[in-house]
């Protein structure tokens, strides 16, 4: 693997353990190699104090894969997600008009989901 891989795989594992909703020493522990004993909840770290709102997002992944699909999968996610939370760029001008509807409603439908505003 090269150095170049090998930083880009733990600048991801950094991301995957900030993101996280999981708690805290239970992540930690399993990536030291041991397990977390106790309950699911430790009562200490950011994400057992302050848990994470989840959502049952089946019908936004499902949007998602379709915007992927109409753009015959042709962009890479960073333009999806432009299109999905209605980011207006040049790519989204060149949609044809019933894309732009879908994608609008999209965006609507997944950002009412998860409370943020356009
Ligand atoms: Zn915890």
């Amino acid at each position: 693997m090269a150095e170049q891989e090998i930083a880009r795989e733990l600048l991801n594992e950094t991301v995957t353990y900030a993101e996280s909703s999981v708690c805290r020493h239970k992540l930690l522990l399993h990536y030291f190699g041991e397990s977390y004993e106790k309950k699911d909840n430790c009562g200490s770290c950011d994400n057992c104090l302050n848990p994470k709102v989840k959502f049952d997002g089946q019908e936004d992944i499902k949007l998602a894969l379709e915007a992927v699909v109409s753009t015959k999968q042709l962009f890479k996610s960073k333009h999806i997600a432009e299109l999905l939370t209605g980011k207006k760029n040049r790519r989204y001008k060149s949609c044809p008009t019933r894309q732009k509807t879908s994608f609008l409603g999209l965006a609507r439908t997944m950002i009412s989901a998860i409370g943020v505003p356009l």
